[in-house]
């Protein structure tokens, strides 16, 4: 395995400002302004579970989306809007412009990034695939263009076991990337001969299990609901694993009154529209000390917010924030992403 460039994380961690919070009038001002904006230029908002409450509101309130990167990726290339506003990370706006070439693909700010993305630069995953040519290159949606066109296949957290499970029964080798937590989990589901990338996400790698267990000494009644790029240790004691969609599933079918959380506390919005009347609690981390770099919250996806929104839907600031990917990258890019949106079991 090659080990993630903590130093490149930490860099970008440190550029990370949360968006303005506006309040009152202020914000009700901007909401209105950012729907004229959107009907005006023929847009539509798409925008992470992770984002904050009033992006994902005003998603939702404009027909736009809220979902996880795989329905953010369909529901984009499906639209027949001229502009996609893509309030994520970056490897969410690259997607939908690889996905919709012909669209104008804009975001709150570029400098939104991943830690999975940042932590596998194509510049050493390339020799790393060259090494292992007999291995099927699977890499996880969080990563450049780049990554994603030397990949034979791209995948989201929702369907990465059975996309596993489907080439281990056609007898192929995996090369996995950028997750290792993802890939051990998925290997563990289904036995596949996987070969890993050693990258991480800052904010599902600081969730302790020990923590979650003296927490269910207070909540004797609460769920644990993991996110698979959390730690094995984690995964091992949750009542549930799965992507965003697939927790906040189980957030509303599991008969718990109350759920401890492992991942970004953003998705607590939608879990309690779907399941009102239950508890959500983030799974504790290392707490607010040094050890602790995220504390529940991506430092990049809490950058999207009303005000930034605003900017980038105003004429003279839109340009600067368009997502543009290089035609050849994303001409090569697209075969690996169309077989994800595609795939289906
Ligand atoms: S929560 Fe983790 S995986 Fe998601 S965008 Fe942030 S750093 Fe990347």
């Amino acid at each position: 395995m090659i080990a993630a460039n903590d130093e490149r994380v930490n860099l970008h961690m440190a550029r990370a400002h949360a968006a303005i919070a506006l309040e009152g009038a202020e914000k009700e001002a901007c909401r209105e302004e950012i729907r004229a904006l959107l009907k005006a230029r023929n847009a539509v908002l798409v925008a992470h579970y992770y984002t904050h409450p009033d992006v994902q509101q005003l998603a939702e309130d404009t027909g736009g989306c809220v979902s996880d990167s795989l329905q953010m990726a369909r529901f984009g290339k499906d639209h027949a809007a001229d502009m996609l506003v893509v309030a994520g990370v970056r490897f969410m706006g690259e997607t939908a412009k690889i996905l919709s070439p012909e669209k104008r693909v804009v975001m709150p700010t570029l400098e939104a990034t991943c830690s999975l993305d940042v932590g596998c630069p194509i510049e050493e995953f390339g020799p790393f695939c060259d090494t292992h040519p007999d291995r099927t290159v699977v890499v996880y949606a969080n990563t450049s263009a780049a990554v994603k066109a030397r990949a034979d296949w791209v995948v989201t957290s929702s369907i990465a076991v059975d996309l596993v499970d489907y080439l281990d029964r056609r007898g192929e080798k995996i090369l996995f990337a950028s997750d290792k937590h993802l890939g051990h989990y998925v290997q563990q589901q289904t036995g596949a001969d996987m070969l890993h990338w050693d990258g991480a996400c800052v904010v599902h790698e600081e969730f302790k299990a020990q923590g979650i267990l003296d927490m269910k000494k207070v909540h004797p009644d609460a769920a644990v609901l993991a996110h698979p790029e959390s730690p094995a240790a984690v995964i091992g004691i949750a009542d549930a694993v799965g992507s965003t969609t697939q927790l906040i599933d189980a957030a509303r079918h599991l008969p718990n009154p109350v759920f401890i959380v492992a991942t970004d506390q953003g998705i607590f919005h939608k879990m309690q529209q779907e399941a009102p009347g239950k508890t959500f609690i983030a799974a504790p981390t290392a707490g607010n000390g040094a050890a602790c770099r995220s504390c529940a919250h991506c430092p990049w996806m809490a950058m999207n917010g009303l005000d930034n929104l605003r900017a980038v839907l105003r004429a003279d600031d839109a340009l600067g924030q368009e997502i543009h990917v290089d035609p050849e990258l994303g001409r090569r890019a697209m075969l690996p992403l169309e077989r994800m949106v595609n795939f289906r079991r």
